[in-house]
Order: C-alpha cells, then sequence, then structure tokens
C-alpha cells in the first residue's frame, strides 16, 4: 500500500483539492486504484450545518455524508468510490477521542493530542486503506502549513509516514509562487517559508507543486530547489488553467508529476492514457454549438456556492458538443425588475437547491417565465419546489401557495415538511441524506432521458411535495415522473406540455462527471441547444 500526502502553504484557494484529485486521475489512468480521502482541521463535525459564505457547497455522498466539495473534485476527477469515511474533520476527531474517555478506554491515563488525537487520524488512513483495497490512498490536508488547529494532521502523517517507509509515502505541497509585477519577477520566499514551517515540524515535501501565473524560469526553479531541499526535476509548474480545470491533469502529466510519484513509491505502471481526457477538454475549449444558462441563486456573486451544478452544467455541454455559458443571476433581482429583462437572452433557466427565505419571490418568477415562455428549465430541490409553489398560484389559481419552510400559516402549503422530519430539533446530520432510490413512470420526459426504470440519487431536504394537491396538479397538467418506490414521495415533476420542464427533489448535480454527463443535464442542455437553434433561425 502506498501513500501520498498533499499540504498546502502559503495562501488557501490554490486548489489543492484539484491537484489532490489530478494526480489521482494521472494514477488511475496508469491502471492503479486510487482512494482520496480529505482532512479539514476545523471544529465543525461535518461542513453541513456551515453556510455556502463560509464553505461553499456543501458536497453529498451516497451515504449520506455531507462533506467538502473537494470531494465532489475526487468524484469528478476519478472512479473511486467515496464514503463518509474520506472526509475526517477535527471536530468528528475529538468526537472519538472523548466519547473513549468518557467509556474509560484510556484507563486512567491523560488524554492528549499526542499520542490520542494522532493516533485516531492515523486509523482513519489505514481504515481507508484497507477498506477501499487501493493501491494509492491520496490523503489531503485542508488549510494551509502554519494554521494551530492543523499541527495534529499534520503531526500524524509525519509518524505515519515514518512507520510505513520512505519508499510507502511521500509529501507533495502545494505552494503559490507570485508575480510580483513591480519588480518584474516571480518571488519564491513564500514558498521557502512554507517548506520551513513544514520541516521545522519534521516534514520534508518529496514534490513541489507551485502554483503561478507565468511560467516558472530555470532560475527559480533552481532557487526553490536549492532553498527547499527539493530536487530540480520535483519542482513542478501548475499554472492557472486556461480554459477548465480538467486541463489540470494533462498539466501536471507534461511536467511529469505521476511518472516521478511512481518513482518515488516504487510503482511500475505503463504512462497514463489521456486519450479519452484529451477529447473531453477539446469539446470543452472548442465546442461546435454553444448556449447560455441562467441558473438563478441566492449566493450567486460566491465562486463555490454551486459548484457541483456549474460542473454538471458544464457535462451536460460535453454530451452535446456545446459550450455552456453560465448567466449568474441573483434571485432578489428578479423581484425587482422583469424577469424578461434578466432572463432575456439565456436558452435555459436553473433553479438550484437552497435554503431560508431571501430571494425565494425571485426564483418563483424565473419558473413562471420558464413555463409561460416555455424555456427549458431545470429545477434541483429547492428548484423543484419553486416550480411547485409557481404551478399552485398562477395555474391552480392557489393563491398564497407556499412552503411551510418559508410560510408556516400558508393556506396551501403544496411544499410541507417530511413525516419524520416533525419532531427533529438537532441539526446537524438529520435531513433526509444520501442515495435514495426513485421509481420512474414510463412514458414521462424524465424516463426517457434516464433510460431506467429505477435510479438511485442523492437527496439533502426536509421538506417535500404535499401529496393532497397531487390530484389537481395532475388534472393541470404536471406530471409527476418519478417517484419513491413506495409511491408515497414525490421525486420528480415534469410538465407535459413544455419542450423541457423538469425538477426533481434530490440533487444529480453530485453523480454527473465529465465522462458520464448526467442524463437530466444532457437532456436540459440538449434543449437549450434546441431553443438557441430555433432562436437563431427566427433571427
Ligand atoms: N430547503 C429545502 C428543504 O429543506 C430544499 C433543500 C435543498 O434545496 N437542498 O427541503
Amino acid at each position: 500500500m502506498k501513500y501520498i500526502f498533499v499540504t498546502g502553504g502559503v495562501i488557501s484557494s490554490l486548489g489543492k483539492g484539484l491537484t489532490a484529485a489530478s494526480i489521482g486521475t494521472l494514477l488511475e489512468n496508469r491502471g492503479l486504484k486510487v482512494a482520496l480521502q480529505k482532512f479539514d482541521p476545523y471544529l465543525n463535525v461535518d461542513p453541513g450545518t456551515m453556510n455556502p459564505y463560509q464553505h461553499g457547497e456543501v458536497y453529498v455522498l451516497d451515504d449520506g455524508a455531507e462533506t467538502d466539495l473537494d470531494l465532489g473534485h475526487y468524484e469528478r476527477f476519478t472512479n473511486c468510490k467515496l464514503t463518509r469515511l474520506n472526509n475526517l474533520t477535527s471536530g468528528q476527531v475529538y468526537q472519538m477521542v472523548l466519547d473513549k474517555e468518557r467509556r474509560g478506554d484510556y484507563l486512567g491515563k491523560t488524554v492528549q493530542v499526542i499520542p490520542h488525537v494522532t493516533d485516531e487520524i492515523k486509523n482513519r488512513i489505514r481504515l481507508l486503506a484497507e477498506r477501499s483495497g487501493a493501491d494509492v490512498v491520496i490523503t489531503e490536508i485542508g488549510g494551509t502549513t502554519g494554521d494551530i488547529e492543523g499541527l495534529p494532521f499534520l503531526e500524524a502523517i509525519r509518524e505515519f509516514a515514518l512507520e510505513v517507509g520512505s519508499t510507502n509515502a511521500i509529501f507533495v505541497h502545494v505552494t503559490l509562487v507570485p508575480f510580483i509585477k513591480a519588480a518584474g519577477e516571480l518571488k519564491t520566499k513564500p514558498t521557502q517559508q512554507s517548506v520551513a514551517k513544514l520541516r521545522e515540524i519534521g516534514i520534508t515535501p518529496h514534490i513541489l507543486i507551485c502554483r503561478t501565473e507565468r511560467p516558472l524560469d530555470r532560475d527559480a526553479r533552481q532557487k526553490i530547489s536549492l532553498f527547499c531541499n527539493v530536487p530540480f526535476e520535483a519542482v513542478i509548474e501548475e499554472r492557472d488553467v486556461e480554459h477548465t480545470i480538467y486541463e489540470v491533469p494533462l498539466m501536471l502529466q507534461r511536467e511529469g508529476v505521476d511518472e516521478l510519484i511512481c518513482r518515488l513509491l516504487r510503482l511500475e505502471t505503463p504512462p497514463a492514457n489521456m486519450r479519452h481526457w484529451e477529447e473531453i477538454i477539446r469539446k470543452l475549449v472548442s465546442p461546435r454549438h454553444r448556449v447560455k444558462i441562467g441558473v438563478v441563486g441566492k449566493y450567486i456573486g460566491l465562486q463555490d456556492a454551486y459548484k457541483s451544478v456549474y460542473e454538471a452544467l458544464s457535462h451536460g455541454g460535453i454530451a452535446n458538443d456545446c459550450g455552456v455559458e453560465i448567466v449568474k443571476v441573483e434571485a432578489e433581482a428578479l423581484e425587482k425588475n422583469d424577469p424578461a429583462v434578466l432572463l432575456k437572452d439565456v436558452h435555459g433557466i436553473l433553479v438550484p437547491g437552497g435554503f431560508g427565505e431571501r430571494g425565494i419571490e425571485g426564483k418563483i418568477r424565473a419558473a413562471q417565465f420558464a413555463r409561460e415562455r416555455r424555456v427549458p428549465y431545470l429545477g434541483l430541490c429547492l428548484g423543484m419546489q419553486i416550480a411547485c409553489i409557481e404551478f399552485a398560484r398562477n395555474v391552480l389559481g392557489l393563491e398564497g401557495a407556499h412552503s411551510t419552510e418559508f410560510k408556516p400559516d400558508t393556506p396551501h402549503p403544496v411544499i410541507a415538511l417530511l413525516d419524520e422530519q416533525r419532531n427533529v430539533t438537532r441539526k446537524g446530520g438529520t435531513m433526509r441524506l444520501g442515495a435514495q432510490p426513485c421509481q420512474l413512470v414510463m412514458g414521462t420526459k424524465t424516463a426517457e432521458l434516464y433510460g431506467a426504470f429505477v435510479v438511485n440519487e442523492r437527496h439533502r431536504h426536509r421538506y417535500e411535495f404535499n401529496n393532497e394537491y397531487r390530484g389537481a396538479f395532475e388534472r393541470a397538467g404536471m406530471r409527476f415522473s418519478g417517484l419513491s418506490p413506495d409511491g408515497k414521495l414525490v421525486e420528480i415533476i415534469e410538465l407535459a406540455d413544455h419542450p423541457f420542464f423538469i425538477a426533481c427533489q434530490f440533487h444529480p448535480e453530485f453523480l454527473s462527471k465529465p465522462h458520464q454527463p448526467h442524463p437530466l443535464f444532457k437532456g436540459f442542455v440538449a434543449a437549450a441547444l434546441e431553443l438557441q437553434k430555433s432562436r437563431h433561425n427566427q433571427a
């Protein structure tokens, strides 16, 4: 079993997760089985209770774990199957240690960071190695070297590497080499200092991945090599990508990263075959067609809040040889401005998941616009609930129809709390979470897109469609095209008389990959392309 530990230095947001995922891609394409995991030093048990400003998107796994968005990269870039074992936070570690202490497992000893906390961390690495049966386990440590809360994790991986031996574990450090305009040069000092910080605690990186906007010239590489005690060929340039994040594996391959890793870990494999990956990039960089998709959200200004949604849209584009330009529309702006103006040029409207009342009326107006103007609509989770509220109000004439999440005393609660949720007061991990089966109704557009009878999709919600309204909705032209196997929960809706109006109570964006675009996103982009072509022909 081989281990790669990925740490980050200088600043956050360097794309450590993408780098770890890309190393995974390369190793997988050399025929190795990889497992990826992320350690997050914060004290929350999981990111499920954090808001998008703090954390960006919460990525949900099949088993219902609410995890860091880097796990989304891991799943999109590799075939590795992730579970709650693949994301460990300090909160979980301390919870385990304190549970043991209360049970008396420590037999009267003083409980300490070293060895008790570090042992739990090391156990998790071993556990994943055993359970995954992988050839290589890649562990990314969140945060930046120098953070106080990251220290136990760094200490744990130092000990672990020592225990398994130098040909079985390596450290990859992702760092920043900024270009200072006034001086007209790349600066290596931040990297030197961050490596010095690592060496202080006993970790000497084997490979330095230098994030930079300019090419890393020979001089800079030599200087970094000398001052950081890393061989010249292990100083790797990782430039900002030009078009898409899916270029990162190819960039690292050109720099020889996978070759180097295999040499250090004594892994004998053929070179990575990246042909299918190159084809994906060709379709992303120079697609035959182009469409614009309006995404109407509450956290639209944040890069990371809808990460998987944006990725899944680009995958839908790949499937149609179509570039997808995302038009980000602030939901609240639709409350003050005419949707016909803000959504004029888009060929499709997507309302993603969300919580809380802000922007709800704007989203409802977006759904109304899509339904009335026959613009393709894809609603995800809250986006389905929004579509139902809009339909109730404007098609069925149920004035004041709403979700009880936003208006507990609405006269027409078309969206209401799941029965099992009524007495739940604790917040963490208590929603309807993870993969659940959904039975598709034959003869619907949804079933046609999936080409299947039963699908498994990932959920994260508390509220659902209120069955008392099913009859009225159906009579007015809404079809319930996906239901839970017992028929009790509405999982997917579609409008019969519309080119593409589909919304689901789950999050299909978590199951889309560049080489396996999700059927709903594929169909949505295809419908948008139809609209784009017909507008083009009319013009
Ligand atoms: N707030 C809604 C619910 O809890 C939708 C959740 C979501 O979009 N993820 O049901």
